[in-house]
């Protein structure tokens, strides 16, 4: 169906950070999937678990014990610090998980219609309740009825949660993005997450929080709630958690994690041997080359040259990341900036209309991360020029 608009490119194979396309041009790839391929194409690792799982077993069911599902989900609750995971297919999938948690956990609290604040600006996908929650009209628009239980508050706002909590009873969980990715990459203050945590606690509301775009070491922490002392209730993973195989996670922690029981929730392929085995190499890949540390060293020069090189252009009005998302925002939609860059064999995108957005492979070396700068700012610095001819 027509639900993407493509831009006018084929790749056929990748390695590492590169890519090709199907007539032989070669493109660094500095958007990795949107966050996905954090290991880069074809990470030996990655590729060996996956043959060996292919050619060992592929499905039988959570009607049964899965020794990958549940090697997984040790190695993730000991990296995250939470108690249990659900498996599903995606990030919606996740989120969707980590919505009916929070709305069971409301319920078995005598709240018979609870509800979880989401944030404006926010992405948390397309199916119903995700698209629901998300707080983007474009989003939305056509699939009334939404589904209710959301109630919206600006992002980055602590005194909007408090004023919420002073009139509405019915609140069980706060849904937030610790870096909001789709609309740009915006970065809160550094005191709104333990703020976050501070009022969940004192209301006894889950705190969930949607780590599919920022989780796995792209903010140069495993997740972005470890750049603070805090630990949400609920975590949802997705995206570089299984580096292109398809796989996405529901954490939880403390009694959200008991809150579902046989019968509650479940899915077909979630968690089965070969999405499960591929995302354990990504874990230990990921450990092994140190590259959650690398993410932050990557992202923080990569930033710096950036601000040296465009932060005084009239027509940009701000740079700004964390790790390895980044974010270069233009004062005029640039939409087309996606297809130049191919041109100039870069793999980039345009998020929000008017914001440069950078998700480059994590496993990228010095001379791709100055090649990918190199090449970003031609593109920024002749952007407004293009569009006069
Ligand atoms: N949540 C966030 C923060 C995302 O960035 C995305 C995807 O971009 C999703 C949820 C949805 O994930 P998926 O497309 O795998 O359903």
């Amino acid at each position: 169906m027509k639900t993407y608009a493509p831009l006018d490119v084929t790749f056929d194979h990748g390695k590492g950070a590169w890519l090709w396309d199907t007539e032989g041009n070669k493109y660094l790839d500095a958007i990795s999937g949107i966050a996905v391929t954090g290991l880069g194409h074809a990470h030996s690792a990655v590729t060996d678990a996956i043959c060996d799982q292919a050619k060992t077993l592929l499905h039988t069911s959570n009607l049964f014990n899965i020794q990958y599902q549940q090697l997984l989900a040790e190695r993730l609750t000991n990296v995250a610090k939470m108690d249990r995971v659900f498996f599903g297919n995606s990030g919606a999938e996740a989120n969707e998980a980590a919505i009916k948690i929070a709305r069971l956990f409301g319920n078995q609290r005598n709240i018979s219609e609870p509800a979880i604040i989401v944030t404006e600006a926010s992405f948390h996908g397309r199916t119903l309740a995700t698209l629901s929650a998300t707080g983007n009209r474009k989003i939305q628009a056509g699939f009334e009825p939404l589904v209710k239980g959301f109630v919206r508050a600006p992002y980055n706002d602590l005194d909007a949660l408090e004023k919420i909590s002073s009139h509405n009873k019915n609140v069980v969980a706060i849904m937030v993005e610790p870096i909001q990715g789709e609309s740009g990459i915006i970065i809160p203050d550094d005191d709104y997450l333990t703020g976050i945590r501070e009022i969940c606690d004192r209301n006894n509301w889950l705190m969930i929080l949607d780590e599919i775009q920022t989780g796995m070491g792209r903010s140069g922490a495993w997740f972005g709630y470890q750049h603070y002392n805090i630990l949400p209730d609920i975590m949802t993973l997705a995206k570089g958690l299984g580096n292109g195989m398809p796989i996405g996670a529901c954490l939880a922690r403390g009694d959200a994690a008991e809150v579902f029981q046989p019968g509650n929730h479940g899915s077909t392929f979630g968690g089965n041997p070969i999405a499960c085995r591929t995302a354990l190499a990504v874990v230990d890949s990921i450990e092994k080359e140190g590259l959650v540390k690398r993410a932050m060293q990557l992202g923080n020069t990569m930033l710096s040259a950036f601000q040296t090189r465009l932060g005084s252009l009239q027509h940009v009005s701000e740079i700004r990341g964390k790790g390895l998302l980044i974010a270069i925002e233009l004062n005029q939609t640039c939409k087309e900036l996606a297809s130049e860059a191919l041109k100039k064999g870069i793999v980039i995108n345009v998020t929000a209309d008017t914001v440069v957005r950078l998700l480059p492979p994590l496993i990228i070396s010095d001379e791709e991360a100055s090649m990918i700068v190199e090449r970003v700012c031609e593109l920024v610095e002749s952007f407004p020029n293009k569009k006069r001819t």
